[in-house]
């Protein structure tokens, strides 16, 4: 990796960063030491995911009240139409509101039997994400993000077809995409070719997701789509058992990536945390952001 100097940031890039709500103690406290450590770096926003079939409604619901109650950052409440009638997503929608949270992540979730198998709207549910979207924006002035998929979401016919899905949310009021992540950015520059072909003008904002553990990262991509390159399971070859190296390396790779996005005009980048700091914080520095929090003495 060389960090040559035309690759200074010299306007600051916007980030945002994703967590997962905690299942145990354990993972709270490093949650809140996640949070607390990239807090500084001022992200846009902070997202809070939503478990697969609504099964993490209180938690998700939990961890934003709080950030909104002890942090100064703005959290985005992710949001599924799973296994839950219109009046209950409502509910959870103005709840949110109540709370004082202004951004919704809206998505149409997974099927409730598992990732590959046939999605079945419920039957008193919002039918696709685009509606609910709309159902939002009714509700309240909420700023609302959907996802995009720069290689196709698996049960979408077409990329066309998928963007087709896209222009449907804008077309419902969606403020802001947010990508699945990748690891070409080939993929993530045509996909924006395309879509602003269509007219699609909102900010389409990569999600960077910085491996940690190759094994587990490529298992996901199979399931989400994202292809994986040759090249990226030649960086972690031999890697499996070597926890500290493994890191450096992931580091580095994802720092390659965002600062090339970066050299091609991208401003905005979502990081997928995992609910860790130190990899996403050192990549944010490369990106030139620093901790805002420090004062320099004059
Ligand atoms: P959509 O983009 O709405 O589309 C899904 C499929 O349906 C596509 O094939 C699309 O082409 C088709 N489709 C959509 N609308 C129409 C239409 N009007 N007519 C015909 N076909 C249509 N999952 C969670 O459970 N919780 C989370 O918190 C969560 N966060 C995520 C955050 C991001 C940034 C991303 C990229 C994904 C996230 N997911 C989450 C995963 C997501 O729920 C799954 O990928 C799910 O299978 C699709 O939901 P979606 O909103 O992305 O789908």
């Amino acid at each position: 990796l060389t960090l040559r100097p035309s690759r200074q940031v010299s306007s600051p890039i916007k980030v945002s960063f994703e967590f997962f709500p905690p299942r145990t103690p354990e993972m709270e406290a490093t949650l809140w030491a996640s949070i607390q450590r990239l807090a500084p770096l001022n992200p846009q926003f902070v997202s809070v995911t939503y478990g697969a079939g609504g099964s993490t409604r209180e938690r998700t619901h939990a961890t934003v009240s709080r950030i909104v109650k002890d942090t100064h950052l703005k959290p985005a409440a992710h949001l599924t139409c799973v296994a839950a009638t219109k009046e209950e997503v409502d509910e959870v929608v103005r709840s949110y509101w109540d709370a004082g949270v202004r951004h919704v992540v809206a998505l149409r979730g997974d099927p409730v039997a598992g990732i590959g198998t046939a999605y079945e709207p419920h039957p008193g549910g919002y039918r696709q994400t685009c509606d609910l979207v709309a159902g939002i924006k009714a509700i309240g002035d909420f700023e609302v993000s959907v996802s995009a998929y720069p290689e196709k979401h698996p049960e979408a016919p077409s990329l066309e077809a998928d963007i087709d899905a896209l222009q449907a949310k804008v077309d419902c009021g969606a403020d802001r995409a947010i990508t699945q992540f990748f690891f070409d950015n080939d993929h993530y520059f045509r996909y924006l070719d395309r879509v602003r072909a269509r007219g699609i003008d909102i900010p389409i904002v990569p999600g960077i997701v910085p491996v940690q553990n190759f094994k587990q990262t490529a298992n996901f991509a199979t399931k989400t789509g994202a292809s994986v390159p040759d090249w990226l399971a030649a960086r972690f070859e031999g890697l499996d058992n070597d926890v500290e190296t493994r890191k450096l390396v992931a580091a580095a790779v994802a720092a390659e990536q965002v600062i090339d996005l970066v050299d091609r005009g991208v401003s905005e980048i979502h990081f997928y945390t995992m609910n860790r700091a130190d990899l996403v914080y050192a990549i944010c520095h490369l990106l030139g952001l620093r901790d805002q929090s420090v004062k320099v003495a004059a």
